[in-house]
């Protein structure tokens, strides 16, 4: 039998795998609309206790864990992700020449991850998350740091590139023909560097969404002017709008 080819695929999660930021949505529960994106960067606390900063808020104006998770059911996954999935469930069988990990990593957190692998039925096509740790406390969840890092870029607690760089050096054993980060925040510039350290015999490549902060790092307005941090990128860089165009670009690589 042919033998297979391994290729892996990394998720972020907040403006990427669901529509939205997933922790504001579920603030949306409580008759309070200080909590958005704009308040959260004033706020300039680490992610992990903004997050359980927001979690507690929702505790104490009475609402339990189970109505956050309920509230959570009502974000739609972003367009062409549940297809993205579909067309990736195609190669989890025993006759498929293609062998494609996927990984949720995201600085959202344990919980939401959970929530996620559980609400969409992803859990026979994710194979591993990586986020921050989470713990229930006080009837609240309290957001605890993934690893700790010397990255001066990122956020306490969880370095995308040192996340990546943890994982592969668990799967040393394996060739990977491929490695795919597909994401939109500026944390997703350092998973990009942590794709660029393996340079394959195909090139991996970072899906940056169009419009949204990675992107904005790496392309100036004019759309053709790359930034210095983009050609410290040793992979290539495809923007996304939706699911389908990162579907059509995996199966052009999987087909040559
Ligand atoms: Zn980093």
């Amino acid at each position: 039998m042919e033998e297979k080819r391994n290729y892996i695929i990394f998720f972020d999660l907040d403006s990427t795998v669901a529509s939205e930021n997933t922790l504001l949505h579920i603030s949306s529960i409580i008759n309070n609309n200080k909590f958005n994106m704009d308040y959260i960067y004033d706020m300039k606390t680490s992610w992990i206790d903004t997050s359980s900063y927001i979690f507690k808020t929702i505790t104490d104006s009475g609402k339990s864990i189970e109505d956050m998770k309920e509230k959570y059911k009502t974000l739609p996954l972003t367009k062409g992700f549940p297809e993205l999935f579909d067309f990736l469930r195609k190669f989890r069988n025993k006759e498929s020449n293609i062998n494609i990990e996927v990984v949720l990593l995201t600085g959202a957190n344990q919980i939401i991850c959970d929530w996620t692998v559980e609400i969409f039925k992803l859990d026979d096509i994710i194979d591993e998350v990586v986020t921050y740790k989470t713990k229930i406390i006080d009837n609240t969840v309290q957001v605890l740091p993934f690893h700790e890092h010397k990255c001066p870029d990122c956020e306490i607690g969880l370095c995308k590139e040192q996340a990546i760089h943890e994982l592969i050096e668990k799967r040393k054993d394996i060739k990977y023909e491929g490695m795919f980060f597909a994401g939109d925040g500026d944390n997703d510039y350092c998973a990009g560097l942590g794709i660029s350290k393996y340079n394959l015999k195909a090139k991996n490549t970072l899906f940056a969404r169009k419009d949204y902060m990675l992107h904005d790092m790496l392309i100036l307005k004019d759309g053709k002017t790359k930034t210095d941090l983009c050609q410290k990128l040793n992979c290539n860089l495809e923007i996304w709008e939706d699911g389908f165009e990162i579907m059509k670009y995996l199966e052009k690589e999987f087909t040559i």
